[in-house]
């Protein structure tokens, strides 16, 4: 069975899904979506590392398609 895959929005890599820390879009705000129960786009990092590169090059309204509010210590809760 093939895992389904998608895209770090920092690095650009393709990395299984499961690896991946699932962001989603809650009001205009990005919020973490570990369990992917939030509904409409998502937006993929692989780490903390992965999201500040995605923070500079403004990729996350660029994965999301709109403009965004972005706290940017959204992913310093996690480990
Ligand atoms: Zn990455």
């Amino acid at each position: 069975m093939v895992h389904p895959t998608r895209r770090c929005i920092g690095c650009g890599a393709l990395r299984p899904k499961a690896e991946l820390l699932r962001l989603a879009v809650a009001g205009d705000e990005v919020v973490q979506d570990p369990r992917a129960i939030m509904p409409g786009r998502g937006a993929y990092v692989c780490d903390r590392a992965c999201w500040e590169q995605a923070l500079r090059r403004r990729a996350v309204p660029r994965a999301f398609r709109r403009n965004v509010s972005i706290d940017p210590s959204l992913l310093d809760l996690t480990s």
